[in-house]
């Protein structure tokens, strides 16, 4: 970070204000280079890791650029995974809360039908994954016509999981006028060709992997026999006193594993794998995100983009068998200016994937000894004790956000033929309001929901129940989510 603040990066008062209240003092290295040369409509491609702020760094110029009167979508964002689209839609959609941008996310096994209903109403960025995006576009409840932005997240690993062919018949349908961005932690050959076939003279930005991968995490290997491994794993957890820890197995099979073993040992965890059901990976997601357990057993399905604050230890108990999983995964932790240990265990038959990991890293990872009996002994209690005792919650980013917005629950929505303008209409009948201090409409089937800013929630709260909309009275209450 630096002393650069957001306003000198020329970003208007209301998206400056949601980033402070996000915590976001000033711009991240990645944000310096990527906002100037968006803003100026260049494309771009960013080689740069998760944890960097890379999603700010397109999300501020998108909210700044939006505009918010259009109803067809304005942005497009690709990634791979259904979490990080997840994420991503919510980290635009609080960079842009104040200026009412709306943000909407579209991913398989999900309701093809409630997402076409709210690409129905006014969308300014669409978040998708490859294949459900193409759906949409195809089936026509994405309106490609007024895209100016298409950003594609974690290029490297669309390439990886075979999404990259459906990218680019995305991309074959947009608009040609329009400014491209494409981030990835690697840039490989075939990345670099679909860049030069579809983006104008982009401009390359690097952000140095190599500071943050050496000075804020500590990067340690055990040598230890298969047969070992479950015994380690528990011995490190103890002595290293793990505060929060995903620990990656390489199979789903092994996370099940892993994961049962500890739990009938008395070591509480979770696991992610793609295996599961998509609203339980969410769930998994969302809860260690927030703290309320500490160990987390994975496959790489967590190790891209997702954004978990205070990951103190990485346990690679399988080795990653690419070198570019093991910055992913180490990529979790160290985030945000903390300090985080990567631990990996290695077996007679992995050391050449070490090999490759420390060539690629440039610096070899040191060997640790296994921890003493004595050791793992004299520290187990106070591991246990703090185990098992009720974590403290972290913060959730938003929150201070949220405490400005006021959101109403009203019982009408398109059932009852209510329309945006039908609501704003009301609102703005009561006294005191401005179509200032309205935010985000969301309307769905039965109700809707309306986000009230600038303090004026219990006025205008009020006012819809002494009013009505397009003639009929409303039942209005504050909203729970
Ligand atoms: P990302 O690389 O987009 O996954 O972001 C990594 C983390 O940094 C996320 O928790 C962001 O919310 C946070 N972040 C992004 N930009 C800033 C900033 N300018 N100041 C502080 N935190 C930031």
């Amino acid at each position: 970070m630096s002393n650069f603040s957001f306003e000198e990066l020329g970003i208007s008062g209301e998206l400056v204000e949601a980033l402070h209240k996000l915590g976001y003092r000033n711009p991240s290295k990645v944000q310096q280079q990527v906002i100037p040369k968006a803003l100026e409509n260049s494309d771009i491609i960013v080689k740069a890791q998760t944890g960097s702020g890379k999603t700010a760094s397109f999300g501020i110029p998108l909210c700044e650029t939006v505009d918010i009167e259009e109803r067809s979508p304005q942005a497009l964002i690709l990634t791979p995974t259904r979490e990080l689209c997840v994420q991503v839609k919510e980290e635009i959609s609080n960079i842009g809360r104040l200026k009412k941008v709306k943000a909407v996310a579209v991913f398989g096994k999900q309701p093809f039908s409630d997402q076409a209903r709210d690409l129905k109403q006014r969308t300014h960025v669409v978040v998708g994954t490859p294949g459900r995006t193409l759906d949409h576009i195809d089936r026509g409840t994405i309106v490609l016509d007024k895209v100016k932005y298409f950003i594609i997240d974690e290029a490297d690993e669309m390439l990886n999981m075979g999404f990259i062919d459906q990218v680019e018949q995305v991309m074959k349908k947009l608009p040609k006028d329009r400014v491209t961005m494409l981030f990835s932690a690697t840039i490989s050959e075939q990345i670099d060709v679909l860049c030069r076939k579809y983006m104008k003279d982009p401009i390359k930005i690097e952000i140095n992997p190599e500071r943050i991968t050496t000075e804020r995490i500590k990067h340690v290997c055990y040598k230890v026999g298969y047969d070992y491994k479950f015994n380690l794993l528990k011995d490190i957890l103890i002595t290293e006193n793990v505060d929060s820890s995903i620990i990656f197995c390489s199979t789903k099979e092994n996370v099940d594993e892993v994961s049962e073993k500890l739990k009938a040992q008395g070591f509480p965890c979770s696991k992610l794998h793609g295996g599961m059901m998509q609203a339980e990976r969410l769930e998994v997601i969302n809860s260690f995100k927030r703290g309320y357990f500490r160990l987390l057993v994975a496959t790489d399905v967590a190790a891209r983009g997702i954004d978990v604050q205070d990951v103190t230890h990485i346990i690679n108990y399988d080795i990653p068998m690419e070198k570019e999983s093991y910055v992913h995964r180490i990529g979790r932790t160290g985030r945000a200016g903390k300090q985080g240990k990567a631990i990996t265990f290695v077996n007679s038959f992995d050391n050449r994937f070490l090999l490759q990991i420390e060539e690629y890293l440039g610096f070899s990872i040191s060997k640790e000894e296994m921890p003493s009996k004595d050791l793992v002994f004299n520290m187990k209690k106070a591991f246990l004790e703090k185990l098992n005792s009720k974590p403290v919650l972290k913060k959730d980013k938003s929150s201070e956000l949220n405490k400005q917005i006021y959101k109403i629950y009203i019982n009408a929505g398109k059932k009852k033929k209510i329309r945006p303008g039908d609501i704003v209409g009301a609102i703005l009948n009561i006294e005191g309001i401005s179509s200032d201090d309205i935010g985000i409409i969301d309307i769905q089937d039965g109700f809707s929901y309306i986000d009230i800013l600038n303090g004026k929630g219990n006025t205008v709260l009020e006012g819809l129940n002494t009013s009505n909309i397009k003639g009929k009275a409303v039942k209005a209450q504050r909203a729970k989510k």
